[in-house]
């Protein structure tokens, strides 16, 4: 069995491929969206998902959330006693994932096709892998986000020559890519995006209205009262794609609230951040060399998509309206899943499905000697140029500037600036020279590979001896080694984790801790629920915890509406 992951920087989904199609499985609270939030309870054990969101803002110096934006770097965070790498993390929630899956399936999930955005880089790739591997999996292949989404709309029956555009707008990120099929092949021909605009810049713009109105500040909330505002605004701007208006009310701290917004004055708000989209959404177009009146169909995809002002932005922008009858946010996992059912029928996914590009410019540092003979350093020659379809493997010469060197040093980068210093530094490779030859003679072919994983490999061979040398690029500061793997594999399967009969308790727990840190004024009655429900969970009679959980949860949807 192969599943299929969508693992997001705010919510994980998980399914496989049935027998009537892609098929999402639910977890232990019965959503398909698990947030991609990590927290550590106060006895050692590591909450994923609902009950970690909640301890956000209950407990957030023992939570986390969003890592998978530094997912490719070194960066560490502490959680109570242990630090965690972002593969760590991203390795409970996919953990969590797992057990929902094998729990419907009731057998155990050893391989997984997972989605990452197409932007992702070699270290962000491989730190992907690197996380299903220290969930105990092995990573079937990856797939582009903009990829999944066209399968998950059967895009990839289209006829020769259809072009698509994708556009994914998360929680914090935005991405287009512009697809086209290419002898019955979905390729990627284009990848832009902003990698810091996406649902909450939204959320952002509704709380200074909101703040602006009422005369308040940031600094007037305690920082847990700015999450409840926050919370209340979430829901309004949820609200607010269904419905003309919405107000929301309520005390705050010693602030009594009470707010209304309606979609006209909401999309007035977000012009300037619908603004920002248009310049990736030109340039991805730009760079696949087609203009807006030749896209055959535009698909939405991500949770911030369902806003009514995006459609609206696209109508505008393409004079078509896009699709969207998937569920948003659900469409890039059923992708993942598509591809995991034609990679477990054997069917050749990679010859008929899929086709990556790769979405930065790699090249290497060079110098170049001027007419008056003056050498310039440090300028980036492109091998590989962005948004090529991968697989590719590309080949330049390069010789030394200068006669009686003795090696060349090549150093290999990323980015799309024509100087490397403003491009990503990923390795470098010593050529030794013969110093007796001609600069002529030193001719060395510099051949890069970028394969469908987006693994590159660099291979350099002096024309005259033939003796390649090629590229080890694990001077990564922000990569993982196999031994690293096997050690931290080690030690997180120590991390002690509730089964997954006990989630919905421990979720309506944290649930209502939140509420005790955020309303003062309902913290006696929450004191006595919270108490009264420990209690009972020390009887493990079976029957009794589910009756009583369901009259506490329902008393906290009640407590939480009057709020
Ligand atoms: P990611 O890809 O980052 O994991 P998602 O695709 O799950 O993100 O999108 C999360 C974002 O979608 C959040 O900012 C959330 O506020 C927003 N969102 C979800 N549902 C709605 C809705 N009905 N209306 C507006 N925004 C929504
Ligand atoms: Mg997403």
């Amino acid at each position: 069995m192969i599943v299929g992951i969508d693992l997001g920087t705010t919510h994980s989904l998980i399914g496989y491929y049935s027998e009537e199609g892609p098929k999402l499985f639910r977890n232990a609270l019965g959503d398909t969206l698990t947030p991609s939030v990590v927290s550590v309870a106060d006895d050692g054990h590591m909450l994923v998902g609902a009950a970690a969101q909640d301890r956000l803002i209950s407990h957030p110096q023992a939570s986390v959330a969003a890592f998978k934006r530094w997912m490719g770097t070194a960066r560490e965070t502490q959680l109570g006693p242990r630090v965690f790498r972002p593969e760590e993390l991203s390795a409970l929630v996919l953990r969590s994932l797992l057990a929902d899956a094998e729990a419907a399936l009731g057998e155990k999930v050893r391989e997984a096709v997972i989605s990452v955005p197409a932007y992702f880089s070699d270290a962000q790739r491989k730190a992907t892998r690197a996380a299903g591997e220290l969930a105990g999996i092995r990573v079937e292949r990856l797939i582009n986000e903009p990829t999944a989404a066209a399968l998950a709309y059967g895009l990839q029956e289209r006829k020769e020559g259809s072009r698509f555009l994708i556009f994914d707008l998360g929680g914090g990120t935005f991405d287009v890519s512009v697809l086209e099929m290419f002898e019955g092949v979905v390729e990627v021909h284009a990848s832009a995006g902003d990698n810091y605009l996406g649902g909450e810049d939204f959320l952002d713009a509704l709380q200074t209205a909101c703040l602006g109105d009422l005369k308040l500040r940031g600094d007037d909330f305690s920082p847990v009262e700015r999450g409840l505002l926050r919370r209340k605004l979430e829901l309004a701007k949820r609200t607010l794609s269904q419905q003309l208006e919405v107000r929301i009310e309520g005390l705050i701290g010693k602030h009594d609230i009470a707010w209304h917004i309606d979609q006209e004055r909401f999309a007035h708000l977000a012009d300037p951040l619908l603004q920002r989209m248009r310049m990736p959404l030109e340039r991805a177009l730009r760079d696949a060399h087609l203009r807006p009146e030749q896209l055959d169909e535009i698909v939405l995809v991500g949770g911030a998509s369902r806003m009514p002002l995006i459609s609206r932005l696209i109508a505008r922008m393409f004079g078509k309206l896009p699709l969207r009858h998937v569920n948003p946010d659900e469409a890039i996992a059923f992708g993942a899943c598509v591809a995991a059912g034609l990679k477990s029928r054997n069917a050749k996914l990679d010859e008929v499905i899929l086709t990556d590009v790769c979405p930065y410019t790699l090249g290497i540092d060079v110098s170049q000697r001027g007419e008056q003979g003056h050498v310039q350093h440090g300028i980036f020659s492109p091998v590989i140029q962005r948004n090529s379809v991968v697989p590719i493997s590309r080949e330049s010469s390069y010789y030394p500037i200068s006669e009686r060197q003795t090696k060349l040093t090549l150093q290999i980068y990323q980015g799309e600036n024509p100087m490397v210093e403003n491009n990503i530094k990923l390795g470098e490779l010593d050529i030794p020279l013969n110093p007796t030859l001609s600069i002529q003679q030193n001719e060395v072919m510099v051949r890069f590979t970028y394969d469908i994983n987006g693994v590159l490999q660099v291979e350099a061979t002096p024309k005259i001896s033939g003796f390649r040398h090629e590229i080890v690029l694990q001077q990564n500061p922000g990569m993982l080694s196999d031994d690293d793997i096997r050690t931290r594999l080690a030690a997180l399967s120590e991390l002690k984790i509730h089964p997954r009969s006990k989630q919905e308790n421990i979720a309506l727990l944290a649930r209502a801790e939140r509420l005790f840190e955020e309303h003062l004024s309902a913290r006696d009655v929450l004191q006595q629920w919270i108490t009264h429900f420990r209690q009972i969970l020390e009887t493990q009679d079976h029957r009794l915890i589910q009756e009583h959980r369901q009259n506490f949860s329902g008393a906290l949807d009640s407590l939480e509406t009057q709020l």
